[in-house]
């Protein structure tokens, strides 16, 4: 499968794709996002069933902080070096809504994605809410870095 999913609602994810999406969702109530009151959660589906979660971890000295998707998978590794990722889910809500609000990972976290796929030579799959509410499903780290930047360019 090399290509985009993209589906109107939230119920035509399939089942798998809609529990990860729940477990980013319970994550991003733990954020730490006291500037920007925006909360992201992330959860990484591990090969072996585990799955880890991640909220954005905010700082005074902004670049200090992290991104949700990020702290996710360095807790992963930190965790469970030898267990490859398989999918990752990113969910985001601004303060005081109830309901979720589009958010797709950024230029960074894709960065952080691919170097993890190309460490363990196997895609993700990435599940996220695009700015016209659509879930997407991307294939892979990959498919969101055309002409990217690897250790093969060193
Ligand atoms: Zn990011």
């Amino acid at each position: 499968m090399n290509e985009f999913i993209i589906v109107n609602h939230f119920s035509d994810l399939d089942i798998g794709a809609q529990e990860l999406v729940m477990k980013a969702r319970e994550a991003l109530a733990h954020a730490y996002a006291p500037y920007s009151n925006f909360m992201v959660g992330a959860a990484a589906l591990l090969d072996d069933g585990s799955v880890i979660t991640g909220m954005n971890q905010e700082n005074a000295a902004y670049p200090s902080g992290l991104c949700a998707e990020r702290v996710a998978l360095f807790s992963a590794y930190a965790l469970y070096p030898h267990v490859k990722i398989l999918k990752v889910a990113v969910t985001a809500q601004k303060r005081g809504e109830t309901e979720l609000t589009p958010a797709t990972c950024c230029g960074e976290c894709r960065q952080v994605l691919l170097e993890f796929e190309n460490r363990q030579q196997t895609p993700i799959e990435i599940i996220m809410q695009s700015q016209q509410y659509q879930w997407i499903k991307a294939p892979s780290a990959l498919s969101l870095l055309p002409f990217a930047f690897t250790n093969a360019s060193l």
